[in-house]
């Protein structure tokens, strides 16, 4: 019988257990032994689940308090001097690690947090020093191996591989690599050699890493390592690939000494080519078939014909990648039943494999009628006269005229603003009142009249306060909405919102992303009404807010059955009806958010611009396609880099952008003027996730700074990104600082 496995499990627990007694712990409400304990519980039902579900192979140290990445730093002893010498608990040096100490041991920030790859989860990046001696001496993946064994369950340990691990380590300059990696190899050889000890058969080793672009000399470095790392290796070890295909280094990967080989099939588009090319008898296929990524169900009939040739050989069914990108299950939702057999969470898929399974070898075959049956089914009726919409877009939709430099000086004219002009990014404070009146209202205990009137009064008294600090454009502080992607979500038609479907986006951290279930269209004005209400309350331009189009697909679980830029297009139309909607209420200035423009940004850069940019891009530019000249667009962008991509965003052909920069000490700059950056910009000049308030003197350095790099005429001042989850008192005290800094300068 064909076997399942997965490549990991979500560890934050069917009803965000972990994350509640997490939280608990770091508040001083609960020990270190309740948390402990907790986590000892949600292992203990995670493994159970997996058992009770026919899982063949069932994975360990899969689990985390915080982060796997980080983990593994642990285990190996890479933890910064700086840390180190605050000789903490063991505990408390892993959360200095990845939340930062401030104590009577001393005073340490956090370690840098980055995306995961291509997802939205974040992991703590390790930093390798030359006073760091890699060894093992963490015991983790050891104990949680004991402890399902215990139980009375053998399982898979894991572990992020060494090529993945020193891929996404900051190793400092002075640190002798060829040390580093021998020292790394006996490391994970003693972890082998430990496990084996222990009874373990396998171990499984993460690199999505190999999944990237690589040169001919990191695909030697790949190799070098493994057949070092692989030399009388005690146990069965998996090498597992996930988030795209192994083109690079396919030829490597199946000639070592490795007894399986993991390869994602849903994210891997040539994967199955690889495979063509050959694979050796003796290795196991570990087929990524069931998407780790996304919650719509499997079609079967697809999957099957992915591994057909395989059948008779060594094979596992598994997952595309861990679980983790999933919610827990669909138990707890209450989508009507012809809706959530369409939806399959990590519990769900668990039942796929199996089912699976089952068919590769002929069994069970009226399930796979079952599900012919599903996907052939009309799902919901389709738009046609979007379809239509969609299909006669021309060229001329997706350009703005006139030009740029002709517009600047439309626009200049229009607004005559003083020189550096200054403004906010949209959000002031979400207050406990600010969501208290929204969850009264929501939950009907005060009615729309009263919830509208605190509003009101919110936007008024924000208002005022720019005026009185000499703001030049206000923003009407999006009091209205929960959360940029979720607020127009509900507002659109094509959107389906789950209760509990709770995705870790890095340590204690949820998201929960709505779920695109067909034609997207626009209900009703979704924003003209608190725009205008604020533009009617002062002779100062307010900004319009709106999130933009690949924002909201990229925070959002995608449908299958059409391409992203589809639905990336048909959300683009409900953006542009929204914006055309506001200039005609009187809204001259409009910004359209794309935090999340570098999200699905692929991983290779070689499909860059072929596979996401060519058609992300058009889609900004086909929302503001024909407003009028004189009506200045804005976008903001945040959470990423984006040095490497400046020519794109330029494309966007935004009048203004505003970004994330005063954590990267403005080195942005440099870059925006060597490729004669065209937008105006308006860099952050302070950062907005902590609660420091930065003097004027500070804020008048970084902006002479912008100065002497971007020119003059081109800037605008304004913070790193939106205030919502700030207090109110930093937040004016650094506002009121940065109208301050701002007249003096213009004073000189
Ligand atoms: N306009 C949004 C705000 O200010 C932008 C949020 C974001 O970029 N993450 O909250
Ligand atoms: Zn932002």
């Amino acid at each position: 019988m064909v076997k399942t496995t997965i490549v990991g499990f979500p560890r934050i627990g069917e009803f965000r257990e972990l994350k509640f007694a997490t939280e608990a712990f770091f508040r001083g409400d609960s020990t270190t032994k309740d948390l402990l304990q907790k986590g000892k519980e949600l292992r203990k039902k995670h493994w159970q689940l997996l058992k009770d579900s026919g899982i063949d192979e069932i994975t360990s140290n899969d689990f985390s308090f915080y982060d796997t990445t980080l983990d593994t730093a642990c285990l190996f002893n890479i933890v910064p001097a700086a840390v180190r010498s605050l000789a903490l608990t063991p505990l408390e040096e892993y959360f200095a690690l990845a939340r930062g100490y401030q104590g009577e041991k001393g005073d340490v920030k956090a370690r840098p947090m980055k995306k995961w790859f291509n997802t939205n989860y974040h992991y703590l990046t390790p930093k390798i020093e030359a006073s760091t001696n890699v060894r093992v001496v963490g015991t983790k993946i050891f104990d949680e191996y004991q402890e399902a064994k215990s139980l009375g369950i053998e399982t898979r340990p894991v572990i992020l591989g060494p090529f993945t691990f020193l891929q996404l380590a900051e190793i400092d300059d002075d640190v002798n690599q060829e040390k580093l990696i021998i020292q790394l190899t006996v490391a994970y050889q003693e972890v082998f050699s430990k496990l084996d000890n222990l009874g373990a058969k396998w171990i499984q080793l993460d690199e999505p890493g190999l999944v990237k672009d690589l040169s001919t000399e990191q695909v030697n470095v790949f190799e070098t390592l493994y057949q070092n790392l692989l030399v009388d290796k005690p146990l069965n070890v998996l090498i597992q690939t996930y988030f795209g295909d192994v083109r690079d280094v396919y030829h490597s990967l199946i000639t070592l000494p490795v007894d399986a080989i993991g390869l994602d099939f849903v994210e891997g588009k040539q994967t199955k080519a690889l495979l063509t090319s050959g694979f050796p008898e003796d290795k196991i296929l570990y087929a990524g078939v069931v998407n780790g990524k996304n919650i719509w169900r499997n079609q079967f009939e697809q999957t099957l014909l992915q591994v057909k040739d395989f059948q008779n050989k060594k094979l596992v069914l598994s997952t595309s990648c861990s679980l983790l990108h999933v919610p827990y299950t669909t138990d707890n939702e209450s989508f009507s039943p012809e809706i959530v057999n369409y939806f399959s969470f990590a519990k769900e898929k668990l039942e796929e494999l199996k089912v699976l399974a089952s068919l590769v070898e002929h069994k069970e075959m009226h399930l796979l009628q079952q599900n012919k049956a599903l996907f052939a089914a009309k799902r919901f009726d389709e738009n046609s006269e979007l379809k239509e919409k969609l299909e006669q877009l021309t060229a001329k939709d997706f350009e703005r005229s006139p030009d740029f430099e002709q517009r600047r000086l439309i626009q200049k004219n229009v607004f005559q603003l003083p020189d550096l002009p200054t403004t906010t990014i949209g959000s002031f404070p979400q207050t406990k009142e600010v969501k208290q009146n929204r969850s009264k209202w929501k939950k009907g205990e005060i009615d729309q009249q009263h919830y509208e009137q605190f509003i009101e009064k919110q936007i008024k008294e924000w208002l005022e306060w720019q005026e009185s600090i000499d703001l030049d454009v206000l923003v009407h502080g999006e009091f209205e909405r929960n959360d940029m992607v979720e607020y127009f979500g509900q507002q659109l038609d094509g959107y389906l919102f789950s209760k509990n479907g709770w995705v870790q986006s890095y340590g204690t951290r949820g998201v929960k992303p709505p779920i695109i279930w067909s034609d997207i269209t626009r209900k009703a004005p979704i924003t003209v009404k608190w725009s205008a209400f604020a533009q009617s309350q002062t002779k100062k331009v307010v900004k319009g807010m709106l999130t933009g189009p690949v924002t909201i697909l990229n925070w959002s679980f995608p449908r299958e059955d059409v391409s992203t830029k589809e639905s990336t297009l048909q959300l683009a139309l409900a953006i542009q009806e929204e914006v055309l909607d506001l200039e005609k209420n009187g809204i001259r200035m409009i910004q359209i958010d794309e935090a999340a423009l570098r999200e699905k940004l692929p991983l290779r850069q070689s499909d860059w611009y072929s596979e996401y940019l060519d058609w992300a891009i058009p889609a900004f530019r086909l929302i503001h396609s024909k407003v009028k000249p004189e009506t200045q667009i804005h976008t903001h962008m945040c959470y990423s880099e984006f040095t490497d991509i400046l020519s794109a965003i330029d494309q966007m052909d935004a009048d203004v952008i505003s970004f994330e920069a005063s954590r990267s000490n403005l080195a942005i700059l440099d870059e925006l003027v060597r490729r004669h950056f065209k937008t105006a910009v308006g860099p952050g000049v302070y950062d907005i996730h902590s609660p420091r308030i930065p003097s004027v003197e500070e804020l008048t350095t970084t902006i002479h700074e912008i100065i002497k790099k971007v020119p003059r005429e081109k800037i605008w001042i304004n913070p790193d990104c939106g205030l919502k989850t700030r207090g109110i008192v930093e937040t004016k005290a650094s506002l009121a600082n940065m109208t301050k800094a701002v007249a003096a300068i213009r004073e000189e």
